[in-house]
């Protein structure tokens, strides 16, 4: 890299939680494990992501999908104060009273404005059991599932968070080597018999082939899907909104999981809505939050002589779904082609008018634009 410095802030991983306030404060080393484990012992879980080492500050500089997005909303919408140091040297916090319109552009704006230091959470109580699991269908099963999927859904308790995924499973599930649908769902309630009936109306819908179901530890469960990702590989990602699973969509979805031979390559079906879908689109910089689902088309794999493959394939797949989907992108789960700076269409992504509003605040922070390998906001515009 020319003229750039990189920071490794693993180091800074503290955790501190008020359980009277229901508030947590972390560094900007901390990944969502540690977050996850400092939490569940006070009863407390902030909506953060679904594999355990992925880093809180990225993560919710984009957003945060998870499995309480339905029942809390995305990472950014639990994002209270935050703090941070801007490439001249000036330490600023941003909180409701102080740079609000900084804290505005912090939850979902990316890591544009200066170098994160800290952020503080709104924290919810969770069970101490939660009622999470998958319910697995084989290629057979998958256009019921999905249809079962798109009538369930339309009624969901906010308790309730689903994200179907179809992937090869790792050999260490023991379901074989044919690619599976998981309809992986987390009841964020301590009341397991209501929830339990809410996965009863899915499962009478569509009778799943393998019902992995169970309470389990928050931490436990947020870090069960951990097997999938492997560290250190190379990457590839792609995502869209959907406005509803019609059966065009749920046809497209088949024949994409029917091409699906090989482990690695996946896609996750995230249902939207609930208390995610109920912030006001201009209360912060996130996009957009009208799509019912989201689907996010990803591969991870470890040699290079698969990169045009396995890229290939989930471009083909996104430009397929772009007949289908609603479009919009969360910058998270999204790939740029080509180096960040120039490769990424900020004004596209967010609109006229939030691209405004970071545009100011890059002008204000970081005037010179030092902060741009990253999802850029020009400093002009
Ligand atoms: C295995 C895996 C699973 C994932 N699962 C989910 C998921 O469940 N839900 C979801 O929403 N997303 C998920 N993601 C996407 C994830 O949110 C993004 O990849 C995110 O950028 C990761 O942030 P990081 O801090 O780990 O990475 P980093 O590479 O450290 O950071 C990514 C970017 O964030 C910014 N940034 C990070 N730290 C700072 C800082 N201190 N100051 C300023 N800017 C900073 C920078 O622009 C940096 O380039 C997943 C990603 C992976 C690889």
């Amino acid at each position: 890299m020319t003229g750039g410095i990189v920071l490794d802030l693993r180091a800074c991983n503290g955790v501190l939680v008020d359980p009277e306030l229901r508030q947590v404060s972390t560094g900007p080393g901390t990944v969502l494990g540690e977050l996850d484990t400092a939490t569940a012992a006070h009863g407390l879980a902030v909506p953060v992501g679904v594999i355990s080492g992925t880093g809180v500050a990225g993560l919710c500089l984009g957003g945060g999908f998870g499995w309480l997005t339905r029942a809390h909303g995305l990472t950014v919408d639990n994002l209270i104060a935050a703090q941070m140091i801007t490439p001249d040297g000036e330490t600023v916090r941003a909180d409701a009273r102080t740079n609000p319109e900084l804290l505005w552009g912090l939850r979902g704006g990316g890591g544009n404005f200066g170098v994160m230091t800290s952020f503080t959470f709104s924290a919810h109580a969770m069970p101490q059991s939660v009622l999470a699991g998958n319910l697995i269908y084989r290629a057979p099963h998958w256009s019921g599932a999905l249809h079962a999927l798109r009538e369930w859904s339309s009624e969901l308790p906010d308790a309730m968070t689903v994200i179907a995924t179809v992937l090869v499973p790792p050999l260490e599930w023991e379901l074989g080597t044919e690619a599976i649908l998981a309809v992986g769902f987390a009841w964020a309630d301590p009341d397991h018999a209501a929830g339990t009936a809410c996965v009863e109306r899915f499962t009478q819908l569509a009778p799943p082939d393998v019902h992995d179901v169970a309470a389990t530890s928050w931490p436990q469960w947020q870090s069960s899907m951990d097997d999938v990702f492997p560290k250190g590989v190379r990457a590839y990602w792609k995502n869209t909104g959907i406005d509803s699973l019609d059966d065009d969509t749920i046809a497209l979805l088949v024949e994409k999981a029917t091409e699906l031979t090989w482990p690695g390559t996946a896609f996750d079906l995230h249902v939207m809505g609930g208390a995610m879908g109920r912030v006001a689109q201009e209360a912060t910089a996130f996009p957009d939050r009208s799509s019912a689902f989201w689907i996010n088309i990803y591969g991870f794999w470890k040699d290079q002589v698969q990169d045009a493959h396995h890229r290939d394939f989930i471009r083909g797949f996104h430009r397929d779904m772009s007949a289908v989907a609603q479009g919009g992108e969360y910058l998270n789960f999204s790939s740029v082609d080509a180096p960040a700076a120039s490769g990424f269409d900020a004004l596209a992504v967010y609109g006229e008018e939030k691209y405004a509003r970071l545009a100011a605040l890059k002008r204000r922070y970081d005037p010179h634009n030092e902060l741009r390998l990253n999802h850029n906001i020009k400093v002009t515009g």
